[in-house]
């Protein structure tokens, strides 16, 4: 017989201000079945969970129902104590009468009236729950890690040094993301390619770390434990086994006029080309688009400079590796937002109106200029340097709603940067307001306005357009409440950070959530940052949403963590609450097999003793099942339950609504 335990509980004020629980209590007492019922301000609390304990063991309860808050916030918790006094995890329910009854309704006689529905029904599903036990996978401790920039490398170097191997898979030719194309990085303003270089030779000679460049991944299947990775490896045309990286193909290329897409389009590169000096590895590919002989036919110049036999080989096709995983890194990075959309900023139109990248490439001493800021029109050194921060970010008509966050802190960096580069120089900033939150950012701004005499205006900027050979920038000064114009030699747009353009496409081939711009979703922003909704796949960095590179390390090694956690076991326990398919009602109509989300049910042959085929049915692998209750729905000759939600458990909670 059912001895049913129920416990409300007040949430401080949250429930008891709009749900009479003196009322919600007296209602369960009497409800058949309920051997127990009392209320308190937090069950959640030690106290409140030793009341739920002593009550399971003095009254041999079977079965629990908290009255709280959402099955998200404390399902575990609670689980856990009934666990603890001896009761199996999965009797209990939580009646959600907090986000569905005291949170969204006024009147506190009819939020009443709801909980005691919802507690009701939740006794009765209690009442048919079954004693389930947790499912135990394998863990595969090898980890994925998709994408080479600082934050990529970070993960994938914590989790080799933790003595597990890693694969990193990188699209370019090279590992180091955007952080390779930076000068130098605030608030210490320390070279960029003095402190990555070193971290990506580290992560390429690491033994546990196998580096995948020109690599994609393709396809990803399985589950936390348990994934089956497809990487395809583009042509790269050079034998990376045999190539010394001496570069006289580079030298010898007769197509010299690319622009480098590492340089912003501000220096060149040839048809077969290394992205920059210090790649890793450093060896070169062929750009097949735009390499003579793939075009014409004719040249093979580099095979012929080549000292090494075969290393280049035009025959070369792209190839598939497959993978075992336990766990996935998403690291993917970010883009910087097109900003031709800004017609009246002049980008495009005068090639001295240029982004905070191309800034980069021209302050970094192995940037087109050896680090000159000089003018793309003219290579003059220009006498005075407008910025506009916020071009893009911070704008819901034509940009994006969000802070770009790093924008206001590498504005002043280019500030100063230009200043000790260029005695005299003269910087002026326009501002919507200055966001330095971050260890010395706040100094950092004042060291560009106090010593390097950065000059910033608040105020938005409505035009920039040339007279007599200088552009002119137009806007507001909202301080001294007047319109300005201030002529200047160049101008440096603080462009948005927005995803990669491939990001949502991307994130449905892996199965994770992304936002509405693209982001991708952590599973909790507060309390789970670095996991994804889909156990075993975590984020790190700007793929997520913008960040700077101390933010985008320490998620790195927070998701690093997360999987040498998960690496610490070799059995995992998950969730029974996965779906069972009756074989001898099964049509094999395969209707769930098409219908499941997560690829999770397939044909299985039904065979007597002499293992002649007498049927076939659907069968639900319980390892990649998600417990999302899909196929139940599909299935036409009801043969799918799902443990914890069968049809006689939401039939009965329904019954009694
Ligand atoms: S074959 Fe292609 S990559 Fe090689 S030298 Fe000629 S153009 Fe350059
Ligand atoms: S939908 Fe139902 S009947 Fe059809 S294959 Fe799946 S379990 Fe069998």
């Amino acid at each position: 017989m059912a001895k049913i335990g129920v416990f409300v509980c007040h949430c401080g004020e949250n429930i008891a201000s709009k749900v009479d629980t003196g009322n919600l209590v007296k209602a369960l007492s009497d409800h058949p079945g309920v051997e127990i019922c009392n209320e308190y301000k937090y069950f959640c609390s030690d106290p409140g969970q030793e009341t739920v304990k002593r009550a399971i063991r003095e009254n041999n309860l079977t079965g629990v129902v908290v009255a709280a808050c959402s099955p998200r916030m404390h399902e575990t918790t609670f689980r856990k104590a009934c666990a603890e006094a001896g009761l199996n995890p999965y009797m209990l329910e939580l009646a959600n009468i907090r986000e569905q009854c005291s949170w969204v309704h006024s009147d506190k006689e009819q939020a009443t009236e709801k909980a005691i529905e919802i507690t009701r029904s939740l006794v009765e599903k209690v009442k048919r729950n079954n004693e389930l036990k947790p499912i135990s996978v394998p863990v595969t401790r090898r980890a994925l890690v998709i994408g080479g920039g600082i934050a990529g490398i970070q993960a994938a170097l914590d989790i080799a040094g933790a003595g597990r191997e890693v694969i990193l898979v990188e699209r370019e030719p090279s590992i180091g993301g955007h952080m390779s194309q930076l000068s130098e990085t605030f608030p210490t303003l320390d070279c960029s390619q003095c402190i990555l270089t070193p971290r990506m030779v580290e992560a390429i000679q690491h033994p546990n770390i196998t580096v995948l460049t020109y690599a994609e991944v393709e396809e990803v299947d399985g589950y936390i434990g348990n994934f089956r990775v497809k990487v395809r490896k583009k042509a790269r045309y050079v034998d990376m086994s045999k190539c010394t990286g001496c570069g006289d193909c580079i030298q010898k290329c007769p197509v010299k006029k690319i622009p480098s897409e590492f340089e912003c389009g501000l220096g060149n590169r040839t048809a077969i080309y290394t992205p920059f000096a210090q790649a890793v590895p450093n060896v070169p590919v062929i750009d097949r688009n735009r390499c003579t002989y793939f075009k014409n036919g004719k040249c093979k110049i580099c095979q012929k400079t080549c000292q090494i036999e075969n290393c280049i080989d035009f025959e070369m096709q792209d190839t598939w590796e497959e993978y075992e995983v336990g766990a996935i890194v998403v690291a993917t990075g970010f883009q910087i937002q097109d900003t031709s959309v800004y017609g009246e900023y002049g980008y495009g139109k005068y090639k001295d109106v240029i982004t905070g990248l191309h800034f980069e490439r021209l302050a970094s001493a192995s940037g087109p200029t050896a680090g000159k800021i000089l003018r793309p029109s003219d290579g003059k050194e220009p006498e005075t340097v407008v910025f506009i921060q916020c071009a893009g970010s911070r704008d819901p008509s034509k940009g994006v709603k969000y802070c770009s966050k790093i924008c206001c802190m590498y504005t002043a960096k280019h500030a100063m940067l230009y200043a000790h580069k260029h005695h005299g120089s003269n910087s002026k900033i326009f501002y919507m307001d200055i966001r330095a939150a971050g260890k010395g950012y706040d100094e950092f701004t004042r060291r560009a306005i106090e010593e390097d005499e950065a000059e910033y205006l608040r105020g938005r900027v409505s035009k920039v357009f040339e007279e007599n050979g200088k552009l002119i920038v137009r806007g507001v000064d909202t301080l001294l409440g007047k319109p300005v114009e201030v002529e200047a030699d160049m101008v440096v747009l603080a462009t948005a950070i927005v995803p990669q353009p491939d990001a949502k496409e991307f994130a449905k081939k892996i199965g994770i959530g992304y936002d509405e711009y693209g982001f991708y979703n952590e599973a909790h922003l507060k309390l789970r940052p670095v996991e994804t909704a889909t156990a075993g796949i975590y984020l790190c960095g700007a793929c997520q949403s913008p960040k700077d590179i101390p933010d985008s390390v320490a998620q790195a090694s927070a998701s690093a963590a997360k999987v040498l956690g998960l690496f610490s076991r070799e059995q995992l326990e998950r969730e029974p609450v996965v779906a069972a398919v009756g074989e001898s009602t099964c049509a094999g109509c395969w209707g769930c097999v098409y219908a499941c989300p997560y690829n999770a049910i397939e044909q299985k042959d039904i065979r007597d003793r002499n293992g002649n085929l007498v049927k076939q049915v659907a069968s639900v692998n319980p390892g990649l099942c998600q417990g999302c209750g899909t196929c139940v729905t599909f299935c036409r000759s009801n043969s799918i339950d799902l443990a914890g939600f069968t049809e006689k458990q939401i039939f009965a909670e329904v019954m009694a609504l």
